[in-house]
């Protein structure tokens, strides 16, 4: 006798017909999107401010939807402050803002019912994000056949985790630091967070205050390594 209770849940997008099933040759087991089902994999891709983050996550985005692939783009806290994902180089995109009272699964399920695809969620800022915020995206990569790319900072200014980000590390199938290294004033490759304030580092404070990484803000962050961010140190140009 085998366990209900233990069953395999799968609620992945049903096969449709279409004129594309032919060209899978194994129509059963593969999604409208081509890719086997039950291939999804939640990725985190993280790094220190300014490495490039939200413009990663915009070129998956590009990548994947020139593939034929359809997909949503989530944010919080956006440095624009608007529901968009915006980068440093200049790239803006719409995006959905997630909020403590949203539902990551509940953002596909209502877009299929509206017969909207979704392959893959491209989660930006995701270490702004709940806790159950990265439950959802695990299921909905592990029930719902979903791809879920994270972006977001490991580490907040006192260089302890981001709980989101830690639950990341904990249940994702991959986890990447991102290539485009962002040097510290010294020229060693940048690391951690640290929050300016009036000139110092500061160490203590609220987890999430916005700032920006211009040397005008009131709040400022700025990417130091290792050695310069315990000893406090911004450089000659601070
Ligand atoms: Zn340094």
């Amino acid at each position: 006798m085998t366990d209900d209770a233990a069953a395999p849940i799968c609620l992945a997008r049903p096969l449709l017909p279409g004129p594309d099933d032919t060209r899978t040759g194994c129509a059963a087991a593969r999604g409208l999107d081509g890719r086997p089902l039950h291939a999804a994999a939640l990725k985190f891709f993280w790094g220190p401010m300014d490495c490039g983050k939200s413009t990663m996550a915009l070129q998956m985005n590009y990548n994947h939807a020139r593939q034929g692939r359809r997909g949503l783009v989530t944010t919080r806290i956006d440095r624009s402050l608007g529901p968009q994902v915006t980068t440093r180089i200049g790239l803006a995109h719409s995006a959905i803002e997630v909020t403590d009272s949203l539902d990551l699964r509940d953002l596909v399920r209502d877009a299929w019912a509206e017969g909207v695809r979704v392959d893959y969620l491209i989660c930006d800022e995701a270490s702004f994000y709940n806790l159950e915020h990265v439950e959802q995206m695990a299921e909905l990569v592990d029930n719902y056949d979903v791809d879920v790319y994270a972006f977001g900072l490991a580490t907040d200014f006192r260089s302890c985790l981001f709980p989101a980000a830690q639950r990341l590390f904990e249940l994702a199938d991959e986890v990447a630091r991102i290539q485009v290294e962002v040097l510290c004033w010294c020229g060693r490759e940048g690391l951690l967070n640290a929050r300016v304030v009036d000139g110092r580092v500061v160490r203590e404070g609220e987890q999430v205050v916005i700032g920006d990484t211009m040397a005008s803000a009131d709040v400022r962050y700025q990417v130091l390594c290792r050695r310069h961010y315990r000893s406090g140190d911004l450089g000659p140009r601070s």
